[in-house]
């Protein structure tokens, strides 16, 4: 890269850094105040609109959520990007998010297979949930009709396996080794009327590395998608 377009590049950063940080708070009060006007319709009885309040509260999640990827991926390019280890249960961080997604999406259908006892590793549990959560959201917007994810978690060769399945559009071979890069996306005619930056896996693999960890994908057209990490026990 030569010195103009470094220059250039931390400036754009910078500026994005700069932007997230000034639209997050008055993002996340908007948020706080569409809560409020919900808890006031529900005790006045006006529940006639309440669906309203609730479409712009997920909507502000979702802009809530375009503003951490943004500030995540300039905190990954500045490598200043932290992480707070402890010993954690992954399987419990499973369940967790399994039971967060089946509150707000009762449709969807759950599957377990967890590894028996328990696996206590040592890492960042927020930003490993972060990863479980974006694996979820993307079995969910990347599937048709049927909504269906399966949690899992199996021990093999001093390693423990977690992967969140889908019965989605899947991926076709040839493409599933770069949707981890950057601004990547597959960009079929049908996946590409829904939303995204292309950032989460990204971000999801910067996390796994700093984790020493490995991530993958198994993924078939039509039929689905496993997305998984593996980190040493
Ligand atoms: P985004 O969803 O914002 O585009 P991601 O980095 O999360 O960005 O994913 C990159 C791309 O990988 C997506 O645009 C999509 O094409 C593909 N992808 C990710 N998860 C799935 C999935 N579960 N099923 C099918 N395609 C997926």
């Amino acid at each position: 890269m030569n010195e103009h377009l470094m220059k250039h590049s931390n400036n754009q950063e910078d500026f994005v850094y700069m932007a997230t940080h000034e639209l997050k708070s008055p993002v996340a009060i908007l948020k706080a105040y569409v809560q409020m006007m919900s808890l006031k319709m529900n005790k006045a009885g006006q529940t006639e609109y309440l669906f309203i309040t609730e479409k712009m509260d997920s909507q502000l999640d979702k802009l809530l959520n375009i503003i951490s990827d943004l500030q995540d991926v300039t905190q990954i390019r500045s490598g200043s990007m932290n992480y707070h280890f402890s010993e954690f249960n992954v399987n419990d961080s499973l369940r967790n998010c399994a039971e967060a997604i089946a509150a707000s999406n009762p449709e969807i259908e759950i599957e377990f297979s967890l590894c028996s006892p328990d696996p206590v590793i040592k890492g960042d549990v927020d930003r490993i949930e972060q990863v479980l959560t974006n694996f979820i959201n993307n079995g969910l917007k990347y599937s048709r009709q049927h909504k269906f994810l399966k949690f899992s978690s199996v021990v093999e060769d001093g390693y423990l396996k977690v992967s969140i399945a889908d019965k989605g559009m899947g991926i076709p071979t040839e493409k599933q080794p770069d949707v981890f890069k950057r601004f990547f996306r597959v960009g079929s005619p049908e996946q590409h009327k829904l939303p995204g930056l292309g950032l989460g896996l990204f971000i999801c693999k910067e996390i796994i590395d700093a984790h020493l960890g490995e991530i993958g994908v198994e993924s078939e057209v039509d039929e689905g998608s496993e997305f998984w990490f593996k980190l040493l026990l």
